[in-house]
């Protein structure tokens, strides 16, 4: 092996190596997020701090969309989730993803609890419901529930092939409104069982 071939080879491998190490440092969100509550982690180039006045108190909060942070108490104490995890959004987070149009990229059940202007409660579940009579037929539901266990927030699939919230009082033990997800009856009795 000469040493014209000994440079094109390094030079290759650092090449390689390169653009493994680039890769790896775009940030990503980790798989071991379930897919229904991963969120798209938007470049570098987002890496700023926004202040951000909510219209309903006189507070303003910092608002970081690359570092999916904020300067609110609720923020703070949702930073043990991993960027990537919507469990970490606060109300300004979402405001913000949402008035950016950035739910376009992202699944449909993390779009649809922030472009429906939620916030995923302290305890969120996931599970799958039968969405048909055909066998092996199942679609995720996320649960999310608030620090009183009175209220459910519901992010299924609506009767038209969409994904969407729907409100379950739990004490009541019914839907909202009159509206109800797909497999209702079996998300109701689950809930029931579990959060009650
Ligand atoms: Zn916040």
């Amino acid at each position: 092996m000469g040493v014209g071939t000994l440079v094109i080879l390094s030079l290759v491998v650092g090449g390689v190596l390169f653009a493994v190490i680039k890769t790896k440092s775009k940030a990503v969100a980790p798989s071991w997020i379930p897919i229904e509550i991963r969120v798209t982690i938007l470049p570098e180039e987002y890496d700023q701090d926004l202040q951000v006045s909510s219209p309903s108190s006189n507070e303003s909060h910092t608002v970081n969309l690359y570092r999916l942070a904020c300067s609110c108490a609720d923020q703070q104490e949702r930073r043990r989730y991993h960027r990537g995890d919507l469990r970490r959004h606060c109300a300004h987070l979402n405001a913000q993803l949402r008035a950016g149009d950035f739910t376009r990229r992202m699944p449909p059940m993390a779009a649809a609890v922030i472009d429906g202007g939620y916030t995923l409660g302290r305890r969120t579940e996931m599970f799958q419901v039968p969405a048909s009579e055909e066998p092996n037929s199942f679609v995720p539901v996320l649960i999310s529930v608030g620090d009183v266990n009175d209220w459910a927030n519901v992010f299924g699939p609506d009767n038209s092939g969409g994904v969407r919230q729907f409100g379950f009082d739990v004490h009541a033990g019914q839907w909202a409104d009159d509206a109800a997800p797909v497999a209702a009856d079996r998300i109701a009795k689950y809930i029931l069982s579990t959060v009650r």
